[in-house]
């Protein structure tokens, strides 16, 4: 029996919040998640349950919802629809990335903004969360026809975002190029340079480590978990699925670090190469997929390893396992076959990208489990870095970002520990990163009135 459907309090807040939202499924999983993690801690602090903090914590300060016209290569209309979650700015102006996968809709976005809001603020910096995108799926469209898209996106977006309010990024499909069409867009329309977005290029208001940040700060996350066992990455097999962003800096750092990458995979399936993907490779897939934007299965042909279409990496045996494609890409059996496998730690690059079940299957085993709101907090760390130095008009060295980022990934497993270690000292690191994250928001709000 969960913690939830022993509590009278939090079965009721679960059944409000479905009614309340629904066939959002995303999101009644992540607010379920939190609140079981939260349930002990609130009924020992009832100045949180009194002021109804988790029931005014689900509920969006505001969402706005808005038509995406744009016109393709061949001269037809286009209609996408456009979101942006602003969830809660009681420690900062919201802060998440924008998704563009036709996949998306408003329960997911929800679900990421939640997740944000924890995330933000266990990075110790001062942002708020949210989250935004929309259903337009930037694969196998042309640069104009994105440019189009973006342009007309930004065309409304610009009407609630600034330097002080909203500060996007990107995720899933929004990269350096729709940063680029993004941010010059907003420029022209409110005639101003301002860190309205991160995620920029270098040479305009960009900082050194963004584009690293994400993928390097899972690893540097799982490195803190694993030395907690005296261990670390030299010589261990590591399983990583996606091969965007989070997947390919994962990987480079893995690489650096000793261990030995496997696996990566897209939507259509998973390669295998039981030699490890080197520094040269992972320069092919670079190339592949940020140039070239191609299939990872064209990594088999190259290489002449195992390509498994249609199907996941987590039947490969491996040490540890940092999934960094999408949500609920690890199950219950799969996360089974991990553990039968060897596997020690997993680490998630991705939000949310293990089911429930799959959590419940790790916690069991007491395996190393860090969740995606502690694990991949490193991309919007290095976000607020990059606003600090657009506000400052200053730009930090490499090396000073990354120290920067250590030191708040090492923070972050600190504030795990501090609040997810149980009395028989092993660390439930979502029942830290969860009540942690909650705390600072919290008292914010308590101390900020009823908003
Ligand atoms: P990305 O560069 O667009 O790469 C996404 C990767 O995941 C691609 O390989 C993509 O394959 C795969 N993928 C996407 N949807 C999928 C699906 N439904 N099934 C299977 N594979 C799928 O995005 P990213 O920035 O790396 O983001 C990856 C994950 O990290 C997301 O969960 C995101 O929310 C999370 N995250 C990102 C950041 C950041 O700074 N970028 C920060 C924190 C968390 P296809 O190309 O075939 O779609």
């Amino acid at each position: 029996m969960t913690r939830i459907e022993n509590s009278s309090f939090g079965k009721e807040f679960m059944n409000n919040l479905i009614n309340r939202n629904p066939g959002e499924v995303e999101f009644h999983q992540a607010v379920h998640e939190v609140t079981e993690s939260l349930l002990d801690f609130i009924e020992d602090n009832p100045k949180y349950k009194n002021a109804k903090i988790l029931e005014r914590m689900s509920e969006a300060e505001r969402i706005i919802i808005f038509r995406v016209p744009w016109v393709d290569d061949k001269g037809n209309i286009q209609v996408n629809r456009g979101y942006r979650v602003e969830m809660n700015s009681a420690i900062g102006p919201y802060k998440g990335g924008l998704r563009f996968h036709p996949t998306v809709n408003l329960g997911i976005l929800k679900f990421l903004a939640f997740e944000q809001v924890f995330k933000n603020s266990l990075t110790t910096l001062p942002m708020g969360g949210g989250k935004g995108g929309s259903d337009f799926d930037p694969k196998q469209k042309t640069d104009g026809e994105v440019m189009r898209f973006c342009q007309s996106f930004m065309t409304e977006l610009s009407k609630h975002i600034g330097p002080n309010t909203d500060v996007p990024a990107g995720d899933i499909g929004v990269g350096g190029r729709e940063i680029g069409f993004l941010f010059g867009q907003y420029k022209r329309l409110r005639n101003e340079f301002t860190g309205v977005l991160t995620g920029k290029g270098r040479e305009w208001g960009g900082s050194l480590i963004r584009p690293e940040a994400t993928g390097y700060g899972n690893v540097y996350f799982a490195e803190e978990m694993l030395k907690t066992q005296n261990d670390n990455f030299k010589g261990k097999i590591v399983s990583i699925s996606g091969s965007g962003n989070v997947a390919q800096f994962t990987a480079e750092k893995i690489i650096e670090l000793g261990g030995k990458v496997v696996t990566l995979s897209d939507s259509s399936g998973f390669i295998y190469d039981a030699d490890g993907i080197d520094e040269e490779k992972l320069k092919f897939v670079m190339r592949l997929k940020n140039i070239k934007r191609g299939r990872i299965e064209e990594y088999a042909k190259k290489f002449g390893v195992e390509y498994h279409p249609n199907e996941r990496p987590w039947k490969i045996k491996c040490d540890v396992a940092l999934p960094s494609a999408t949500q609920n890409e690890i199950n219950k059996e799969e996360a089974e076959l991990l553990i039968k496998n060897g596997c020690i730690c997993v680490s998630e690059g991705a939000n949310m990208p293990s089911t429930p079940e799959a959590i419940e299957v790790y916690l069991k085993n007491k395996i190393l489990f860090g969740p995606g709101k502690a694990a991949n907090a490193g991309g919007v760390s290095v976000s607020g870095l990059e606003m600090s130095q657009n506000s400052l008009r200053l730009s930090w060295t490499r090396e000073e970002v990354d120290a920067q980022l250590k030191r708040i990934m090492q923070d972050i497993h600190t504030t795990c520990v501090k609040y997810g270690k149980n009395k028989d000292g092993f660390v439930n690191y979502m029942d830290g990163a969860n009540i942690g994250g909650f705390v600072k928001v919290a008292e914010a709000m308590l101390a900020q009135g009823l908003v």
